[in-house]
């Protein structure tokens, strides 16, 4: 099973040129899903006693089910958080692979570890943080949520007796990414949320603690801002919270999953001031930052309080922390044991093109959501909803209704034309339907948007 199959490499090769030639070329279609009983008839019995070889494998592959996913970095897809990985990152991840590297301690993947930590050391310089701050790559910014809301947990826990039997509260705002609250479920830790879909300000933050009940207040441990929210790319006013998290003795967590590519355009790190004064930031790598699926990353400001919460013990593991195996652990600072080196597809990218070229690409995606919304300013069918922010642009279709945006997606869906998806704005106490950009892809053109637009008159 293990044989050096070089026809396998080479079907390899051949399927990759493929899909990225095919599938990322606008004059292709956008993949659309069928029904599971429809593949299987496509498909038939694939695992069997016996196998259906490599080639009969790769066959259907290539011929059929490839064709029903959306490539997440084709142009016109501009729906959720699109992606949109170089070819570098793309290749080496293919290299990441086939080294077999356990990436959890230096003792056995110092190669790839010490690759992952440059290119961190470049993503904690866009922060702004403090000497001594560093990260470690996550499976996403689901579990760099988890791993640092642990680690707030935990450190204050530490801080009095009291806190180790209290059930922790964090507030943060409506806008918070839906992982805020799926991840204090599974820490089992009390949200509340400031009713605000906008920018969450240092006032409104305030007042919401000092309306806390004595009770509340004293299991209040943590803030959690967001740079760059998901619906619309919305900055809360980090510096402001940051002033407010110093006076209470809480921790500033700053979701930046999406936003923080960002960091590195001109245009709008000022949007960002206050970040360097975070506990901790998540970062999606594979969001903004052109890394193939999947890579996160969350940073500490103060790494040591991450391994107090995360580091494993066990007899087996203690070899990793003598002194002859010793280096950094990415084990230590996130809640997974055993981890590929998932930076090392960014760090190849990283050293490829420079950071240059990642500061050009990001400006192109905040580019295009400018030029989308005076686009939509000219047109007499469509209007903004708010002011494009970051790379996410809202706006509706006048006259029409939630079902009108649900058809024209799946139509523009079913076409292979373009995936772009309706959401929800709150203005008072409504939520409206609307339609919403997001983008990544620095190769998506202004008439892929003219297209999609003039799609909804
Ligand atoms: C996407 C996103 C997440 C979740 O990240 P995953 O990588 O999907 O786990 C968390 N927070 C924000 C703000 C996001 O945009």
């Amino acid at each position: 099973m293990h044989k050096i199959d070089m026809a396998l490499v080479e079907m390899t090769m051949d399927v990759m040129k493929y899909v990225i030639d095919r599938l990322s070329n606008t004059k292709h279609k956008i993949g659309k899903p069928k029904k599971e009983a429809e593949l299987k008839a496509l498909v038939g019995e694939t695992i069997t006693e016996q196998g259906i070889g490599g080639e009969e494998a790769f066959k259907l592959w290539r011929e059929h089910l490839t064709k029903f996913n959306v490539p997440i970095d084709h142009p016109r897809h501009l729906a959720f958080v699109p992606a949109s990985p170089t070819r570098a990152a793309v290749m080496f991840d293919l290299v990441t692979s086939a080294s077999s590297i356990h990436g959890a301690y230096w003792m056995e993947g110092a190669g790839g570890i010490f690759c992952e930590n440059e290119a961190m050391r470049w993503i904690v310089s866009l922060t702004g943080l403090p000497e001594g701050a560093f990260g470690v790559f996550t499976s996403g910014g689901t579990a760099a949520n988890l791993s640092s809301i642990v680690t707030a947990r935990e450190y204050w826990r530490s801080l009095n007796e009291r806190n180790t039997v209290e059930k922790g509260l964090i507030i943060t705002s409506i806008g918070a990414h839906s992982s805020i609250k799926a991840m204090a479920k599974v820490a089992d830790i009390d949200v509340l949320l400031v009713d605000t879909e906008d920018r969450l300000e240092k006032a409104a933050l305030q007042k919401t603690i000092d309306d806390l009940t004595i009770q509340q207040r004293q299991r209040l441990f943590a803030i959690v801002a967001t740079g760059g929210t998901t619906n619309a790319g919305i900055i809360d006013d980090l510096e402001g919270i940051a002033e407010v998290c110093d006076k209470e003795k809480l921790w500033f967590h700053v979701d930046a999953a999406y936003g923080g590519g960002a960091l590195v355009a001109d245009s709008v790190r000022h949007l960002f001031k206050g970040i360097e004064q975070a506990d901790s930031i998540t970062i999606d790598p594979h969001k903004w930052m052109f890394s193939p699926y999947d890579c996160g990353a969350v940073i500490y400001k103060n790494p040591d309080l991450a391994k107090k919460a995360h580091s494993q013990q066990g007899s087996y593991l203690d070899i990793f922390k003598d002194e002859g195996a010793h280096g950094f652990n990415p084990t230590d600072y996130q809640i997974q044991l055993t981890r590929r080196v998932r930076g090392l597809p960014l760090w190849f990218s990283l050293a490829t093109h420079g950071t240059d070229k990642y500061k050009e690409a990001v400006e192109r995606g905040i580019e295009l959501a400018l030029i989308a919304g005076r686009m939509i300013d000219t047109k007499t069918h469509v209007e903004l909803v708010r002011k494009p922010s970051l790379s996410c642009v809202l706006y509706r279709r006048k006259g029409w209704h939630a079902e009108d945006y649900k058809h024209w997606t799946y139509e523009n869906h079913k076409k292979g034309f373009a995936l772009v998806t309706p959401t929800k704005w709150k203005t008072g106490a409504t939520f409206e339907t609307v339609s919403r950009f997001c983008f990544i892809n620095p190769d998506t053109t202004e008439s892929d948007i003219e297209a999609i637009l003039d799609s909804m008159a």
